[in-house]
């Protein structure tokens, strides 16, 4: 649960969840639905639920497959906890085993998982490693690697299984050494003054905590020049269903031009409007600056008149403003048609 959110939310959920659960038999006897029901009743079901339609509306589908993978991990932890149970109950006799091959061996159990039952709960010599643990590590050692790298995986766990060995009590090292991460050695301003480890730490002493861990670089944006064509006629605007595929496939949107650079938008438009002999410039409406992931988007939003009777197309609808906005139209759409709206 913890890996979901925070000490102080959970506990009401957890004693709910105890309280119906109370033991592996009961986890392991329930139904599946039940179960999911009362893990929704945790608020992360939910919490993705609404994560994934604010998402859509504000980044498109691929935030929208982010949030699916993530509810869908969340489902999948609430099923394997009770797949647990139900293999604790088969093979161990409802008794979490007490070695590492066999706590992994248990569904829904991980290495960082199995260290943290194995330390904390029967005090044995184990290590775990999470994102805390692996700041201090990267620090401590002035690790160089790039924390995404196998070798940082492998250093990690070979320090963690080293300091764990030679604890007084694993079950307070273990817990002790992500409190550190989590309240000392903290992202933003660690406070090495205050840190027990600051005598010995690399970082501490070349004063470049701020540096580690090290980190793939993120990807710099890609810039993007768009016009979004408000095609008027007759008091309704044109608007298209983005494809399977596309950005926000399945919403409805303003046609647009891509162009190739913010210079051309402007004879991109002209020499639509030359190809187009029943559009008419009409005005330029206030210009939109969109994110979309790796994508920054400079819209140029260009009110045009249709002159004639309106073509229309499958996946096209003419519809007055006010329908408009009733359609299911990607964020920019929401955008552009409030400022058209407003001017
Ligand atoms: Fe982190 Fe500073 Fe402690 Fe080093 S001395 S482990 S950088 S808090």
């Amino acid at each position: 649960m913890l890996q979901q959110t925070q000490v102080a939310t959970v506990i009401p959920y957890y004693e709910r969840f105890l309280s119906r659960f109370p033991t592996l038999r009961a986890l392991a006897e329930a139904d599946e639905q039940e179960v999911l029901t009362y893990w929704s009743g945790l608020g992360y079901y939910s919490r993705a639920r609404n994560l994934q339609q604010g998402w859509r509306a504000k980044y498109g589908d691929a935030a929208y497959r982010y949030c699916e993978d993530t509810k869908h991990r969340l489902v999948s932890r609430a099923r394997n906890l009770r797949r647990g149970a139900q293999y604790l109950m088969a093979n161990h006799g409802g008794v979490f085993p007490k070695t590492r091959p066999e706590a992994l061996a248990v569904p829904g159990i991980g290495p960082y998982t199995a260290g943290a039952i194995l330390s904390i709960a029967y005090g044995l010599p184990e290590p775990l490693v999470d994102g805390n643990v692996q700041r201090v590590f990267a620090r401590f050692f002035s690790f160089a690697p790039l924390l995404e790298s196998k070798e940082a995986k492998l250093f990690f766990w070979d320090q963690a299984e080293r300091w764990v060995r030679s604890a007084l009590d694993p079950r307070d090292f273990n817990q002790a050494l992500m409190e550190l991460g989590a309240t000392v050695c903290t992202k933003a301003s660690p406070k090495c003054l205050q840190c027990p480890l600051h005598n010995d730490c690399a970082a501490f002493a070349s004063d470049s905590a701020a540096s580690f861990p090290k980190r793939k670089p993120r990807r710099a944006a890609e810039k993007l020049w768009w016009a979004s064509l408000v095609q008027e006629n007759a008091g309704r605007v044109l608007l298209v269903q983005n494809a399977p595929g596309d950005w926000w496939s399945g919403l409805w949107d303003f046609p647009r031009l891509e162009a190739q650079a913010a210079e051309t938008v402007d004879s991109d438009v002209r020499e639509r409007l030359l190809e187009e002999p029943h559009l008419e410039f009409q005005r330029a409406l206030p210009l939109q600056e969109h994110t979309v992931t790796h994508h920054r988007i400079r819209v140029s939003p260009i009110v045009l008149r249709w002159s004639g009777k309106p073509r229309s197309g499958k996946n096209q609808r003419w519809v007055s403003p006010e329908d408009a906005a009733k359609l299911p139209l990607s964020s920019l759409a929401k955008k552009i048609l409030g400022s058209y709206q407003r001017e």
